[in-house]
């Protein structure tokens, strides 16, 4: 068992933890962020991640997980230091290496003895090197060795995707530090989990392809689903066609509102702008981010196809996360939708099971609704962003009733058109056949000339 201290207490430094302390390490995370160890020393998850919360209050119970800001400490009384902050772009699409260099700087500062420090943080290739260099500076001596240990959990499944990865990759250019970190990963050998080791360089690249690959598939499946309108096809029966080649698979292959969250979008920038500082033309990789923003508008056009102008409109929408089962609000194609009705002079009505509160803080005028019928009450459209379960089989009849006009668009394929208009849902989504308001929608219209008829 290894004494570890993870530098960066966010989705992934986090998680990364609470793991390696449930796997009987001892574990003490650090953070910049005074506020965010407060919390947790105290108990509380800052981040909405299911099962997390009842890990870290086990293993915080047990002794082996502990929070601090004390950096000193931490790194002097670790074998292993592994660096989770963040890598956000900067304007130019390059990685805002700031937050990697101040870790590599602080473990420099600290580093006495024989310290394997792991990159976790997803970097573009060569970091491995700097960071060497900045602690080398430091510590005016060269007994450590950089590994770099890229994470793939996903936000919403983050502790079973680390218990249960595809594959581990580390990459190391020492034996000895190669060794240390895959016996660190020893209890998921009974899973018969697959080891990728390879050389610093290549572990590093390895992440950044395969998010830009998975971001990709997406790009890829939102055109398909732009050709699907365009002649009539259903881009959910072509996925599913496609999917099953196993060539291909099935995974990321959902058509919607386009992809976000704190990875894909700035992984792919880095990518492109990593190939750029090689010399390298790679218009494949850079097309993924122009048609993802492509697909984003496109969202927002089919709104407005379905409402007219936004001033004076109220739009009632669901889900405000960049996917299910998180709270991350980072690069949502909802909180663009947002700001772009906002901006426009209407009223929004939300509703998200889990980011109520940070989508509040953002938008101080954003009415915030305790569930999806309080949402939907009084709007001239219900726009489903998020793929929420509980969006999946709402009581649309009832949804029908308290819209004031019955206008639905789904950005996520939720609902079966043809069913949509039988109740009457003007009903719109992506990569399928759109079909006018039917009979009952109408009805909407005819009851209301009825009742001011009746006023008067
Ligand atoms: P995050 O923004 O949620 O958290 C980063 C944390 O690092 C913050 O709490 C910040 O205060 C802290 N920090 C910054 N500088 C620090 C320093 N010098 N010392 C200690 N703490 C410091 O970021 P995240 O989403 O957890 O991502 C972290 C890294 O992991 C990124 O490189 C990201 O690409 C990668 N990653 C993220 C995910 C994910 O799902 N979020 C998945 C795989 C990999």
């Amino acid at each position: 068992m290894k004494r570890i201290c993870v530098m960066g207490t966010g989705y992934a430094g986090l998680v990364t933890g609470t793991c390696l302390a449930d796997f009987g390490n001892t574990v003490v995370c650090v953070d910049i962020d005074q506020k965010r160890i407060a919390q947790l020393t105290a108990g509380q998850v800052p981040i909405y991640e299911p099962g997390l919360r009842e890990l870290v209050e086990r293993n915080s119970r047990l002794g082996r997980l502990s929070f601090s800001t004390e950096f000193g400490f931490a790194i002097k009384s670790s074998e292993i230091v592994f660096i989770c902050v963040g890598t956000p772009s900067l304007p130019s699409g390059e990685v805002d290496m700031s937050f990697v260099h101040a870790a590599a700087e602080s473990i420099g500062g600290y580093m006495e003895d024989y310290k394997i420090v792991v990159n976790k943080s997803t970097v573009p290739t060569g970091t491995g090197d700097q960071v060497a260099t900045i602690i080398r500076s430091k510590c005016n001596h060269d007994d450590f060795d950089v590994v770099s240990n890229p994470e793939f959990l996903r936000e919403g499944s983050a502790i079973d995707d680390f218990m249960n990865p595809d594959r581990v990759v580390i990459g190391a250019s020492s034996e000895r530090a190669m060794e240390a970190i895959v016996d660190i990963y020893r209890p998921l050998y009974k899973n018969d989990v697959p080891m990728v080791l390879t050389d610093v360089e290549s572990a590093e690249m390895i992440k950044y392809a395969s998010n830009a690959f998975l971001a990709a598939k997406i790009s890829f499946i939102n055109e398909i689903a732009c050709i699907c309108e365009a002649y009539g096809a259903d881009v959910t029966e072509v996925a599913r066609g496609i999917g099953l080649d196993d060539r291909i698979g099935p995974h990321n292959l959902s058509a919607g509102p386009g992809y976000g969250g704190s990875c894909f979008p700035k992984d792919v920038a880095a990518l492109a702008a990593t190939a750029a500082g090689g010399g390298v033309e790679a218009p494949l990789i850079k097309s993924i981010a122009q048609t993802n923003a492509r697909q984003k508008q496109q969202m927002i056009d089919k709104l407005r196809g379905l409402v007219g102008a936004f001033s004076g409109k109220t739009i009632s929408v669901l889900g405000l996360s960049f996917k299910a089962n998180t709270d991350d609000l980072r690069e949502s194609p909802a909180i663009e939708l947002v700001e772009t009705l906002l901006a426009d002079g209407a009223t929004v009505r939300a509703y998200d099971p889990a980011s109520m509160d940070h989508a509040q803080q953002r938008f101080p005028e954003l009415v915030c609704c305790p569930d999806p019928y309080d949402a939907a009450q009084g709007a001239d459209a219900l726009v489903l962003m998020t793929e929420w379960n509980e969006f999946r089989n709402m009581d649309m009849p009832r949804i029908w009733k308290l819209l004031t006009q019955p206008r639905l668009l789904d950005c996520r394929n939720l609902y079966d058109p043809h069913e949509m208009q039988e109740l009457g849902f003007a009903y719109a989504s992506v990569g399928r056949v759109e079909l006018p308001m039917g009979d009952k929608g109408g009805q909407k219209d005819k009851d209301k000339n009825k009742n001011k008829m009746l006023k008067k």
